[in-house]
């Protein structure tokens, strides 16, 4: 049986072997520590009975730790350069299926339709690449992927965020876009040292686990993430200020806006990032009417 792919020596043995060089580009940071790997899964409760899918497997450090636990693992790469090492090193898991994609072009519906008919739950699990990771967690919640959640790596910063309260600076329509559909929780922080090449920010894992239904129900959501934008987009201003220069006609509907919030019981001159998601809804709703939008 062979040594684990992600310890220092077998990584760079496999490198070697294929002459792999690294693509910043590609946000290609491979871990090289099969402990963090191991604590990665467990937060996934990846069961013998579960489907994992993964972004970005590399040469398969994450996928061969998932493979051990999952019953089927479809991991979707961009880099065709990574298909016949991913052939080699995962030749003693059959269950393993690589897509040769760009996970941000791929029916993803489609693919969990074909290969993913025989489990009893699907979780995703990923090190994404830095350079698209919020556009990937964007595209896999937008979808509504029969998926119960993700365990993913990513940019420290960026997690942080994404799971910020109300009343924090990391709070903001990115922190709201996700905890729409999910609950987020920063689960661990990963020093630089676990992964070859070292990358040049400090990473975190977080796992998102899907909300049964969207955190607040809204009239229109597309009217609600609006009014979530603009609201932000001057952090500094209030969210009258922001709601009157930042929507079509807000100028010249300022008293309306006044009034919208007073309903919402939100007092004008609070800055967006104090507000929680219950109350972007509240206001949303108001304004919605108001604006004569449809419902
Ligand atoms: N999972 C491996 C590990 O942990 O060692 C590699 C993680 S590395 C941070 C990110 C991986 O995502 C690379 O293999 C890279 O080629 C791949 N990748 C980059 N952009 C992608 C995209 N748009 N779609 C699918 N894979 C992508």
């Amino acid at each position: 049986m062979n040594k684990d792919i992600a310890t220092p020596l077998r990584t760079k043995a496999i490198l070697e072997k294929y002459g792999f060089s690294f693509k910043k580009s590609l946000g290609q940071n491979f871990l090289i520590d099969t402990n963090i790997l191991n604590r990665i899964v467990d937060h996934a409760e990846i069961g013998e009975n579960s489907g994992a899918i993964e972004i970005g497997p590399g040469i398969g450090a994450l996928t061969e730790q998932l493979a051990k636990r999952a019953k089927k693992v479809v991991a979707f790469e961009i880099d065709q350069r990574l298909l016949p090492i991913l052939s080699d090193t995962m030749s003693p898991y059959p269950h393993v299926e690589i897509i040769h994609s760009d996970i941000l072009k791929a029916d993803v519906r489609e693919v969990l339709d074909k290969k993913m008919d025989n489990v009893e739950d699907l979780m995703v699990v990923a090190n994404l690449p830095y350079y698209v990771t919020t556009p990937i967690i964007m595209k896999l919640l937008e979808e509504q992927l029969p998926i119960r959640g993700m365990v993913v790596m990513l940019q420290k910063e960026v997690a942080e965020r994404i799971s910020a309260k109300p009343g924090t600076k990391e709070y903001g329509s990115l922190s709201i876009a996700v905890q729409y559909y999910t609950e987020a929780e920063v689960v661990m922080i990963v020093p630089k040292t676990v992964f070859v090449p070292q990358p040049n920010v400090d990473s975190a894992v977080i796992r998102l686990l899907k909300r049964d239904k969207p955190a607040v129900e809204v009239k229109n959501e597309e009217f609600f993430f609006e009014i979530v934008r603009a609201s932000f987009s001057q952090r500094r201003k209030t969210i009258l200020n922001n709601l009157t220069s930042s929507l079509q006609d807000g100028k010249s509907k300022k008293e309306i806006i006044e009034k919208c919030l007073s309903e919402a019981n939100i007092d004008p001159q609070r800055r967006g990032e104090t507000l929680s998601i219950a109350e972007f809804g509240r206001l949303s709703d108001e304004l919605l009417d108001r604006f004569n939008l449809k419902s």
